[in-house]
């Protein structure tokens, strides 16, 4: 069953009283028994004050990267059974601002979701194109490459167990959305390329649209066919707004 998610991504930012506040008020407003999920990414300190914070409510939470070794002479960095640890469910992988400031190309993006999977923990897979690609008329090409990398090396079966999150990278922290159609037309295209080898699985697949989702655009964009929710960046510090962002899911 396809299910409908709102995922804070928390960034670097944070303090451990900052948190709290936050929290408290996520808590507060999104009482009661729900279908649908919601999660916050949250910086890796963070982890166990998030987990303790959470473990009896209803929101989940996860890491905003991981890596994909499992252990070893890798300094800076955190493993899969780490954030097992902390009883992570969800990871995300391959977020635009890795990609470009840390250099995380396909390859890496795929070896890290698979290392995810390995140790029991979703990755959200977030691919995207740049201004420019969308500008020289890339954009399917782009997106194509982004998934054929991960369905290379973990094949169609693993995206029973994982989350897309399309997320144009022109649309992320500055304010401007792609329209709804935009953002069905692409998430559309790439159900569209997973059905090719398992319808099954594509209507099942949950696909995110990120980029400037706020509480006043997010029922528009939820509407859509294959929309099944956001990967909320700025908004999601902001209690009130992420709290009608996930409520913007239920319309
Ligand atoms: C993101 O960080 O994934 C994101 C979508 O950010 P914003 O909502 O701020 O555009």
């Amino acid at each position: 069953m396809r299910i409908r998610m709102v995922a804070g991504n928390w960034k670097m930012h944070g303090s451990l009283a900052e948190n709290k506040r936050l929290l408290d008020a996520i808590a507060a407003g999104l009482t009661g028994a729900h279908e649908e999920h919601f999660v916050v990414c949250v910086p890796y300190p963070y982890l166990f004050s998030v987990q303790d914070a959470l473990k009896s409510g209803n929101v989940a939470w996860g890491a905003q990267n991981l890596s994909q070794y499992e252990k070893g002479a890798y300094t800076g960095e955190v493993s899969a059974s780490m954030l097992n640890d902390f009883a992570c469910r969800y990871v995300i992988v391959g977020h635009s601002e890795r990609r470009t400031l840390f250099n995380e190309n396909n390859a890496v993006v795929a070896e890290k979701y698979v290392a995810a999977q390995r140790a029991g923990i979703t990755p959200i897979l977030c691919i995207g194109e740049t201004l420019q690609q969308r500008e020289d008329g890339i954009t399917e090409k782009v997106i194509t490459e982004q998934i054929a990398a991960v369905m290379q090396l973990a094949g169609i079966e693993s995206f029973k167990n994982a989350i897309i999150a399309y997320e144009p990278v022109w649309a992320i922290g500055t304010g401007k959305t792609a329209t709804p159609q935009q953002a069905q037309d692409i998430q559309a295209f790439i159900r569209a390329g997973i059905a090719q080898q398992n319808s099954s699985i594509a209507d099942d697949l949950t696909i995110l649209y990120g980029g400037s989702v706020k509480a006043n655009n997010a029922v528009e964009l939820f509407a859509m066919q294959d929309i099944d929710g956001g990967l909320i960046g700025g908004a999601s510090l902001v209690a009130e707004e992420f709290i009608a962002i996930c409520r913007a899911l239920r319309h």
